[in-house]
């Protein structure tokens, strides 16, 4: 997508601090990290938001899970422990229109749903 601000960074039209990289999904620093470690783990290709994920994509979703353990113990929270948070829409929040996990860690953090 032309002008999706996450398919610009996967294009590396916009630089980003790369922690993670494969063929299919692209994990980097956020811009306003809300914790000490946060981390967007992306697919590659563009999927809007959760609202957009169906059976077709469970590998690519798969993969995408997959990679969060590897992208903890490479930040250095795997064992400590972290929270995995995915935004849809408007009430959930969600500002970027392409499917991202937030990788949050490195402190205790507060247990807030809203
Ligand atoms: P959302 O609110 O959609 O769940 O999360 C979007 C996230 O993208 C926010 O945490 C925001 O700080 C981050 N973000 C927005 N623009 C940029 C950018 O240009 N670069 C990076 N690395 N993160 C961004
Ligand atoms: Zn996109």
């Amino acid at each position: 997508m032309d002008n999706c601000l996450f398919c610009r960074i996967v294009n590396k039209e916009i630089p980003s601090r790369i922690v993670y990289e494969d063929d299919l999904v692209l994990g980097f620093n956020d811009i306003q990290p809300q914790a000490p470690v946060h981390v967007l783990l992306i697919p590659k290709t563009h999927v809007a938001s959760m609202n957009d994920v169906g059976r077709e994509h469970g590998d690519l979703v798969a993969h995408l899970t997959s990679v969060i353990p590897q992208v903890a113990e490479k930040m250095g929270i795997k064992d400590s422990g972290y929270r995995v948070v995915v935004n849809c829409g408007k009430d959930g929040g969600q500002t970027v229109s392409h499917l991202h996990y937030h990788i949050l860690g490195g402190k205790t953090l507060e247990v807030t749903f809203g």
